[in-house]
């Protein structure tokens, strides 16, 4: 066994962790950036189908609209490091951003592998960050004194456990979501076994799976429609724009848009139900005018259907409307009903809602309230959003808050 002192460590090298120790770069600090895969950002790389939507320019007053649960608890380490600060930071390391649709930001070279490496070039770049790959965080202890000790296994040539010695812990293990890229919920054990709460986790951002899915509709999207999620039979949220049909389900914007509350009511037993309104611009009175005028005898129903759909949609939309006829096809066209039975899980979510409990972490500098020294950033904490770029910001701008509390009260000897 190998016995390392530093003044932080880091577990776990994705977004937050990264940015961690890239603001800690040439700050003096010895800094220790764990990570169990044997490279940084494995999740980093994929985000935004490998374009990297690394943040949203919007203005807090909408971008607070896309955090969850708690935008009050995430104000002001956005403040302290807004998605300016990560437009400007990445500027400043040579990395040039371009705002698209949504106010979406994206690297003007459209590779997300930029983004991980200009921040690996600016951790190593300055000599005091050492990253340790294919070690694995196993536990967080307190010893007597006040300081941690942190036991790792190296998952290398040859396995091995070390223990690190440091005043200051920082959790970036991830959530749950996409294990394959290395997050498997360790964080939450590592928070619990040190006293916190951890609140239940669900998949978001994730794919909802119709009762008895038609895999035909596999590969379409609908554009300019309609979702209303619908629990125990109440509309709870209605959203506008794409919808996308995969093997997995429902996805596209809106899929996703609805799914943080679609998964809840699953979770709780309620019946939910995505209705698609695929002309949510035309009044029913307008379709119905429409159809009376066009409709003749002779044209089949099905035929006449890829006037208002793809014609990849027409049998599927068919067999869900089983009594379907030209009287009831104006209302029907605006209420195309599906089931959902359930979701596509952490294997294919884009984050985890849940984790470590906000009350108990200070929304100042992400420091535990009960363990002095001990930090959580990134998607372990009980915070997520929507898709477009808010993800990420809230793993950057927590990094920075706990950064900047780390730097402010400066090493202290063990
Ligand atoms: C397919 C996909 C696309 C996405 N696209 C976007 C997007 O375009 N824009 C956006 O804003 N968000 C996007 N997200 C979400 C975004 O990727 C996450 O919000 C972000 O990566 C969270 O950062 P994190 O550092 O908290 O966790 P992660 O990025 O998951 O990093 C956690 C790291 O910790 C390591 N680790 C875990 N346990 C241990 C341990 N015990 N010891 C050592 N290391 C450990 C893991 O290997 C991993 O490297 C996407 C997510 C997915 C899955």
């Amino acid at each position: 066994m190998c016995y390392m002192e530093y003044d932080v460590v880091i577990a776990g090298g994705g977004a937050s962790g990264m940015m961690a120790a890239a603001l800690f770069a040439g700050s003096g600090l010895k800094v220790a950036l764990v990570e169990k895969n044997g490279q940084c950002g494995r999740k980093l790389l994929l985000t935004g189908k490998g374009r990297c939507n690394m943040t949203n320019a919007c203005q807090w007053e909408d971008f607070r609209e896309h955090v969850h649960p708690d935008p009050g608890f995430f104000r002001p380490s956005f403040m302290g490091f807004s998605n300016r600060d990560t437009v400007e930071m990445f500027a400043s390391m040579g990395l040039q951003t371009a705002v698209e649709r949504g106010k979406r930001v994206f690297p003007v070279s459209g590779r997300s592998a930029d983004v991980r490496d200009a921040l690996l070039s600016r951790i190593t770049g300055a000599g005091n960050v050492d990253i340790l790959y294919n070690c694995e965080v196993m536990s967080v202890l307190r010893s007597p004194s006040g300081h941690f000790v942190v036991e790792i296994l190296h998952s290398g040539d040859r396995m091995r456990m070390d223990e690190i010695v440091a005043p200051y812990v920082i959790v970036a293990t991830g959530g749950l979501s996409y294990p394959v890229t290395g997050s498997t919920g360790d964080g939450y054990r590592i928070a619990r076994s040190l006293g916190h709460t951890v609140t239940a986790t669900v998949p978001s951002l994730v794919a909802l799976v119709p009762v008895s899915y038609n895999l035909s509709l596999s590969g379409l999207t609908l554009r300019n429609v309609s979702l209303s999620l619908m629990v125990d039979g109440g509309e709870v949220q209605t959203e506008f724009g794409e919808l996308t049909f995969t093997s997995d389900g429902l996805e596209g914007a809106l899929g996703f848009r609805v799914s943080r509350r679609a998964v809840m009511a699953l979770e709780e037993g309620k019946k939910v139900e995505a209705v698609i309104d695929l002309k949510p611009a035309v009044p029913v009175t307008e379709l119905k005018a429409r159809v009376e005028r066009e409709f003749t005898p002779g044209i089949q129903l099905s035929r006449y259907l890829e006037r208002f759909l793809p014609l990849q949609a027409v049998k599927p939309f068919m067999d869900a409307n089983p009594s379907l006829n030209i009287q009831n096809l104006p209302v029907r066209l605006k209420c195309w009903k599906l089931q959902i039975k359930g979701h596509a899980g952490y294997r294919r979510a884009v984050i985890t809602a849940g984790g470590v409990s906000l009350r108990e972490i200070s929304r100042k500098t992400m420091e535990s309230k009960s363990v002095r020294g001990l930090y959580f950033i990134g998607e372990v904490l009980n915070l997520d959003a929507d898709t477009g770029g808010y993800n990420l910001q809230i793993a950057f701008s927590t990094a920075a808050a706990a950064v900047r509390a780390v730097a402010a009260a400066g090493p202290i000897s063990l």
